[in-house]
């Protein structure tokens, strides 16, 4: 399994060079059995991560802003050693219109140069990424592709499903 890109600064020419190819992929992907799409993900995204050392990278710790639970929030103050509301003002907002609350520096406060300086302790939304499976690429392949801009895992594994599942002959 050939990794292709493993360089995030690199992604952003490549998102703009294959952008009507993904606008295509996502119609072909919408008429494939979802048994098909699991399948072959389960098989596609441990090879990736296997290949792409996150520690080189850190672009998703620059790049996003990770939802937090009130539970998360208090123990990332005590982490931080601050009271629970200094540490909302100074580095949460709050989705409009919803309870979602989410740190806001960009790159991290807890970032330390690649590294997550909490790993141990980081929020649920940082464990979980990249979030990727067959019901996230057909139901909300906008998010997919803000991801594929910026991960190197979400990039490849897309590339490689586009292989696996012959996209690539049909749309060549
Ligand atoms: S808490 Fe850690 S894993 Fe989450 S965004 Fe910050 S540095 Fe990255
Ligand atoms: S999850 Fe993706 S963006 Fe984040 S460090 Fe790993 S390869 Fe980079």
């Amino acid at each position: 399994m050939k990794i292709l890109e493993k360089r995030p600064e690199n992604l952003h020419a490549l998102v703009t060079e294959k952008s009507a190819e993904n606008q295509s992929f996502r119609n072909f992907i919408h008429a494939l059995p979802s048994k098909q799409i699991d399948f072959t993900l389960d098989v596609i995204i441990p090879e990736v991560e296997k290949n792409i050392d996150c520690t080189q990278c850190g672009n998703c710790c620059r790049q996003l802003q990770p939802g937090l639970s009130e539970e998360e929030i208090s123990g990332l103050s005590s982490i931080k050693n601050i009271n629970v509301e200094d540490f909302k003002n100074q580095f949460t907002a709050r989705e409009k219109g919803t309870m979602i609350q989410y740190m806001t520096a960009r790159p991290c406060v807890f970032l330390n140069q690649n590294i997550c300086s909490i790993y141990e302790s980081r929020p649920h939304s940082c464990k979980d990424f990249p979030y990727i499976d067959e019901s996230r690429i057909k139901m909300y392949w906008k998010r997919v592709m803000e991801y594929y801009k910026i991960c190197p895992i979400v990039f490849n594994t897309i590339e490689l499903l586009k292989k696996e599942v012959g996209f690539n002959f049909y749309f060549t």
